[in-house]
């Protein structure tokens, strides 16, 4: 199918009715084309129509989970108390799928200002337990990001409200559109009578946006339990590259942040009465911060390359059929110009190199104004992106030597301290497992198109603790489009992707339990 078809018949200004039929229509097209080759044409075709039946409530479901307040990031108690309602409804609502349900409690957390909150409870529910058939374990979280309509929302963000075929409200998209696309993948098959055919798994976690507190000891515990019948871990929380073309990612990259302190004494010193016969601090720190990378962002830490796994042509393909206007998002992104001028070079770039930022300078003086100090103390932060197979441990080293070298180089007085504050891992996966293959096939029944082969240029730890703890493979299945402004005022996700995903769910399960066979 076409690209030009596609669009044709994405809900836009249209009467959103006239949008809904055309992508039904567009639907049973797609079956009669693409459904001969897939394995249940019938069932799937049943699941589909059940769908688009029961959109209106699918959409008042998710009318009703956005309307609770579930922000994780302010320590808030009131808020706190909504992100228990938040994981009791979803309780409910997967008991009656017929989930076994646990609601295991993670305790209190304690903030840095001495005041002590509860955690919300991690929802471990399953869902058949059949022994011939694969466990698809779903990870996704229902903690959102502060909103406030004073922040610019069009809407009340927590009020659901749909403009042309767009879902507005917050967690629309990140994460509880792409939560309940799977409860209703797995409503459909009851509520039609049909028989699952896989067993399910859900891991929902309330405290995502807070950094998953406590998630990862959870699931080494769970390793022999919970876990331990898992063949599948499925995440739906990143977005597509595009507007109307589907994704799977397969990669994310990791991060090392460090802090390198440079003191002279704790207090400052005055310009005029010091200036000219100290080794400033500020000047050791830009020079270590200048010696990083050069100006076309190489970084100039010795060994830093030297793990980053070689590009194969294979992989060379994947970028050139990614669906991105190289200007389009220049533009928007309001950059005159980025490093790299070819769409290749820049997914790379993001993707699949490592990159060094630097994010500030604690202990400076950054008001407005001329006052005329000489700190006596700072501390710069800068991380690296880490890629395939550059090792945490060993980019410690690498960066603690090159700082040192420089350092010693300037024949300063003052004192460095390099420390690495947060090391998380790349993650790649094998996009040759089943369920890869699975989900493309089950994109190609519901969009008529192969997806993009994308990564994501950001850490979700979570994926790299899945895939090292339990040691099976993850898959990570997008269901929202590239505009959908996750963590961004105006959130939304397209009515389109949140009934479609939920159909590709379903596709999905179809495929994984014949692939699997
Ligand atoms: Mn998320
Ligand atoms: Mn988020």
């Amino acid at each position: 199918m076409s690209r030009g078809t596609a669009e044709a018949l994405e809900p836009g200004p249209m009467d959103p009715k006239l949008g809904r039929m055309a992508s039904s229509l567009l639907a049973v097209l797609l079956l009669l084309l693409g459904g001969m080759s897939s394995p249940h044409p019938g069932l799937v075709e049943k699941v589909f129509r059940y769908m688009d039946l029961h959109q209106d409530e699918f959409v008042q479901t998710l009318k009703e989970w956005v309307a609770i307040e579930s922000d994780s990031v302010q320590p808030v108690p009131r808020l706190r108390q909504e992100l228990f309602r938040m994981m009791a409804v979803a309780a409910e609502e997967l008991r009656r799928l017929g989930a076994s349900v646990d609601l295991v409690d993670l305790g209190s957390q304690q903030l840095p200002d001495g005041q002590t909150l509860p955690m919300p409870p991690v929802i471990l529910a399953e869902l058949g337990n059949e022994p011939g058939k694969p466990t698809v374990c779903f990870y996704g979280h229902l903690d959102v990001q502060p909103a406030r309509q004073a922040d610019g929302w069009l809407t009340d963000p927590y009020t659901l409200t749909e403009v042309d075929g767009k879902l507005y409200g917050r967690g629309a998209t990140d994460n509880k559109g792409p939560v309940l696309a799977w409860v209703n993948a797995v409503s459909a098959f009851r509520a039609l009578g049909e028989d699952l055919p896989v067993n399910i798994k859900f891991i929902i976690e309330g405290m995502e946006e807070a950094g998953s507190v406590g998630l990862e000891e959870l699931v080494t515990r769970e390793k022999e339990g919970f876990f331990s019948s898992v063949d599948y871990i499925v995440i739906s929380d990143n977005l597509w590259v595009s507007r109307w073309r589907p994704a799977l990612i397969y990669g994310t990259r990791g991060n090392s942040y460090f802090t390198v302190e440079v003191k002279c004494r704790d207090q400052d010193f005055h310009s005029g009465t010091f200036g000219g016969i100290l080794h400033e601090p500020m000047a050791d720190l830009v020079a270590l911060l200048g010696s990083l990378t050069d100006s076309s962002g190489h970084i100039l830490i010795p060994g830093i390359y030297d793990h980053v796994a070689p590009v194969t042509e294979e992989e060379r393909d994947m970028y050139g059929a990614i669906d991105l206007d190289l200007e389009e998002y220049r533009s928007s992104s309001q950059v005159r110009r980025f490093l790299y001028d070819t769409k290749e070079e820049i997914l790379m770039h993001l993707w699949r190199f490592p990159s060094l930022s630097i994010h500030g300078i604690e202990g400076a003086f950054d008001e407005p104004g001329t006052k005329t100090v000489i700190p006596g103390r700072v501390t710069g932060k800068f991380s690296i992106r880490l890629v395939p197979h550059m090792d945490v441990s060993v980019v410690e080293k690498q960066v603690k030597q090159h700082l040192q070298d420089i350092f010693s180089q300037r024949n300063s007085p003052n004192q460095m301290a390099v420390s690495m504050v947060l090391g998380l891992h790349p993650w790649v996966a094998d996009v040759k497992d089943h369920q890869y293959l699975a989900a493309k096939r089950a994109i190609k029944t519901v969009f008529g198109t192969e997806p993009d082969m994308i990564r994501d240029g950001s850490t979700i730890p979570i994926a790299k603790t899945f895939q090292e703890v339990i040691q099976k493979s993850v898959l990570m299945l997008p269901l929202g489009a590239v505009d959908d402004g996750e963590h961004s005022q105006n959130e939304k996700i397209n009515r389109r992707n949140y009934i479609d995903g939920s159909k590709l769910l379903a596709a999905f399960f179809l495929e994984v339990a014949q692939l699997h066979e």
